[in-house]
């Protein structure tokens, strides 16, 4: 035994203690009393999980607050004001931001992690190659998919879809899109569908990404997704992020939506920090949140799952690449008390977003990898409440990090 971790808590049964034994980058054993590693580490009871999971993230833009400006802040602005800075970035620059970003997630317990990058003639495939660059120079501590999308329109846009193509030759494994800044956004939708399929890759939309009430001229993409998705027969294979405009339906509307998400088997993502930033910008007053409220959707059978989107850019001015924050904003702002419910939000960045980005090997399980994150917390539900701080990660049996507990200095 390489690492006996002692006196661990797991998130599915907080109240038992158990061992966790770690061999050849494997876990090994899951039990009580067990044999002592070479090293031996006592967690006191802590909580252990196989990570955090960024299903989405934008590395290739993050970390250019020092550039940018928010006058209005809203999305039409951020996508104006980062097409503008994107002709500047290099290679070397999205490498360098990407890494800082990377850097911040690992500190804040990410293991896995799915990240967008912005391809069309502008940027070229500069962003693609900084951010395989900061990727691979991180791959100790976290792995990643690749998600190429078109953040200025496709069908619209000449060059774009031919730097699509040369992108998934290169191995991307999951395409996305942004229909709304399309002037034909089925017609993207139906594209992307084609590209994913002669690829075999999986989806990741932007979409319904407004407060527009649905009316029968303006329905939402959401159901034009879930129908595009059983005709190619990708059910379980098709992401969609913010789709903040299901903040504004009727619960019975929001139930009816969500069963069909569910039957389509077309995942959801909430951005809760910068869906609360954007959103609702043409108001002065009695501001709508515009967070999907995921917890409605995953109690219909939906895949839910929470993450950062943005890091210090005109979409998001904020950010540490915590998750554990992200699940508490969300919860905050969905005003879920109950610790069910908070347990439920904490899912909502570990097993839910494995499920989400099909990640078979991910969980504290014999046989998989040793990618384990200690929070500073016996509970799940009470992690997400107070923000529990993660103490040390380890990827394939290697630690990666180590941010000792905070402690008062008595006099
Ligand atoms: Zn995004």
């Amino acid at each position: 035994m390489d690492i006996s971790l002692r006196n661990a808590r797991l998130a599915d049964d907080p109240t038992t203690m158990l061992d966790i034994g770690v061999a050849d980058g494997a876990i090994v054993a899951l039990q009580t009393g067990l044999t002592p590693g070479v090293r031996d580490v006592d967690l006191d009871g802590r909580l252990v999980c196989a990570g955090f999971i960024e299903t989405h993230i934008h590395l290739d833009k993050a970390c250019i607050l020092d550039r940018c400006r928010i006058e209005r802040g809203d999305l039409s602005e951020a996508v104006a004001e980062t097409a503008r800075l994107k002709a500047s970035f290099t290679e070397e620059d999205v490498a360098e931001r990407a890494a800082k970003a990377l850097r911040k997630c690992i500190l804040n317990g990410a293991t896995r992690m799915r990240t967008h990058v912005e391809v069309d003639p502008v940027i070229g495939l500069r962003g693609l190659a900084g951010v395989r660059r900061a990727l691979t120079a991180h791959d100790w501590a976290l792995d990643a998919q690749i998600c190429v999308f078109p953040q200025e329109g496709l069908l619209n846009y000449p060059g774009v879809e031919p730097l699509l193509i040369e992108a998934m030759e290169s191995g991307v494994p999951v395409i996305g899109g942004a229909p709304y800044t399309d002037t034909d956004p089925h017609g993207q939708i139906d594209r992307i569908f084609e590209i994913a399929r002669r690829y075999d890759a999986d989806i990741d939309f932007h979409l319904d990404f407004s407060l527009d009430p649905e009316t029968p001229d303006a329905p939402l993409d959401a159901e034009y997704v879930c129908a595009k998705t059983e005709a190619a027969g990708w059910g379980g294979r098709v992401t969609i992020g913010h789709v903040s405009r299901l903040s504004m339906l009727t619960p019975d509307r929001l139930a009816a939506i969500g069963d069909r998400l569910a039957q389509a088997g077309v995942a959801v993502t909430a951005l809760p920090a910068t869906d609360l930033f954007l959103m609702g910008r043409d108001r002065d007053h009695a501001v709508p949140r515009g967070v999907a409220p995921l917890h409605r959707l995953a109690e219909r059978g939906v895949t839910c799952a929470l993450s950062t989107n943005n890091l210090l850019n005109p979409f998001t001015p904020y950010g540490d690449g915590s998750l554990i924050r992200m699940a508490n904003l969300y919860a905050n702002n969905a005003q879920l008390g109950r610790l069910s419910e908070l347990a439920d939000c904490f899912r909502m960045i570990t097993e839910r977003s494995a499920t989400l980005m099909r990640l078979d090997d991910y969980g504290v399980r014999v046989g998989a990898p040793a990618d384990l994150v200690v929070l500073d917390h016996q509970d799940p539900a009470l992690a997400v409440a107070e923000l529990a701080p993660p103490l040390m990660g380890f990827k394939a049996g290697k630690q990666t990090f180590e941010r000792p507990a905070a402690r008062l200095l008595h006099p």
